[in-house]
């Protein structure tokens, strides 16, 4: 039987303590964050132990309130207060709606409020928090201090561009990731639907394709002949909305979609993830043909996120534009599962562990030439395995 090396596990040298600590603490993250390991008996543990500690009742100085008077709580309670903060603070949770260096804002209830990062999270913000986190967090006077990320539902995550090793939570707990694509400016790219589908089915979000701009093409025939790209994500039973934020064509469609769910929005600068989102939300004020924004320190690229609020109970985490989409620490092996289209053309495969690519009798190339299967989706599978497989 042929065997394929596994990609490695990163190793660290001794001597780099603080990137050793990085790793250890990420790993770790990971571990107890994977929706794919919500079976693993250590994870399970963890969890339970902290929704025991979101369900045990407050003793003490009882719950936190708001200046409103409301129970400062987005959703999951108050937690407990715990240790040394005892006596001055007590436990609220919210969800993050953006990220700055060294805090991060959390909405709790009607209130926004900005919450400073604790020294150890701060060092490592970028691989251990992300917009849609729910979080707890103390309350001293005037000023609020995370204390803890609670447990993720959901992830979209990627590898860090710059080292490929660690894991990016693009954005976290949402029901539903919604990949923009531009029919023109820049042109449809169906090849980059199959990716997304892999991140978003892996972090446990359900998916669905905007093809945005449709008020660029002239007439019926332009228009089926784009959307005929999308033919085999749409046999997957993936929806696919055709849409224009300039004219509003289909947007009611995705209101009705996005509906008391929280999604992110995917996909290249320029698309129109923003212009979709304040034509959802008309007064909301989302950055637009934004590829940069005024800093104090002048124009820089932009690499923040934000999670917006809109009426029905609409979340939407709109992300910047994400130039490469790798696959986080996927084997090839493990590559054919996320191509459920392929599964009863496999089971005719001469060989068990065929990889569908050059093997004899391999029923997945077969059903290909037959016309029965998606040439598309075998290419977009092809190169992703080549990619994973130079490491990519
Ligand atoms: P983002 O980078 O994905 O957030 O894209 P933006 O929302 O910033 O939009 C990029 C550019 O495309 C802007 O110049 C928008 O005005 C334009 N745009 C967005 N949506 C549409 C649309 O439906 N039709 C047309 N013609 N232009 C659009
Ligand atoms: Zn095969």
């Amino acid at each position: 039987m042929r065997k394929r090396p596994r990609r490695r596990r990163p190793k660290r040298s001794g001597a780099n303590g603080a990137g050793q600590r990085r790793q250890k603490l990420s790993r770790r993250v990971r571990e107890l964050y994977r929706p794919d390991l919500a079976d693993d008996p250590e994870a399970a543990e963890w969890h339970a132990e902290l929704e025991g500690e979101l369900a045990r009742p407050g003793r003490g100085r009882g719950r936190q309130k708001t200046r409103s008077g409301e129970r400062a709580s987005d959703e999951a309670g108050v937690l407990d207060e715990r240790d040394d903060e005892q006596a001055t603070g007590s436990e609220s949770t919210g969800r993050v709606i953006a990220i700055s260096s060294g805090s991060c804002r959390v909405q709790c209830g009607e209130e926004a409020l900005d919450c400073v990062l604790p020294s150890d999270l701060a060092r490592n913000q970028r691989a251990v928090l992300a917009v849609g986190d729910r979080v707890a967090f103390a309350t001293h006077g005037a000023s609020h201090r995370l204390r803890r990320i609670l447990p993720r539902r959901t992830v979209l995550s990627r590898p860090d561009p710059r080292n490929p090793r660690d894991e990016r939570v693009i954005a976290a707990n949402i029901d539903i990731a919604v990949h923009v694509e531009s029919v023109a400016q820049p042109p449809l790219r169906p090849a980059l639907v199959d990716r997304y589908l892999i991140a978003i089915a892996r972090g446990g979000a359900d998916a669905a394709v905007c093809v945005n701009k449709m008020d660029l093409l002239s007439g019926t025939e332009e228009r089926l002949r784009e959307l005929a790209k999308l033919a085999p994500y749409r046999a997957l039973g993936l929806s696919i909305l055709p849409c224009s934020a300039k004219t509003g064509e289909g947007l009611d469609d995705l209101h009705k979609l996005l509906a008391k769910r929280t999604a992110v929005f995917v996909g290249h600068s320029g698309v129109g993830k923003s212009s979709i989102l304040n034509a959802l939300a008309p007064g909301l004020d989302a950055d637009t043909g934004a590829v940069t924004r005024r800093s104090g320190t002048g124009r820089h690229t932009t690499t923040r996120s934000s999670l917006y609020r809109l009426e029905d109970g609409i979340r939407v985490i709109d992300t910047p534009g994400i130039r490469e989409f790798g696959l986080w620490q996927l084997t090839e092996d493990e590559l054919a599962a996320y191509f459920a289209d392929f599964e009863e053309h496999a089971a005719r495969c001469r060989f068990r562990d065929c990889a569908h690519t050059h093997e004899p009798d391999c029923g997945v190339r077969a059903a290909v030439e037959a016309g029965e299967l998606s040439a598309a989706r075998h290419e977009a599978y092809l190169r992703i395995r080549a990619s994973l497989a130079s490491g990519d």
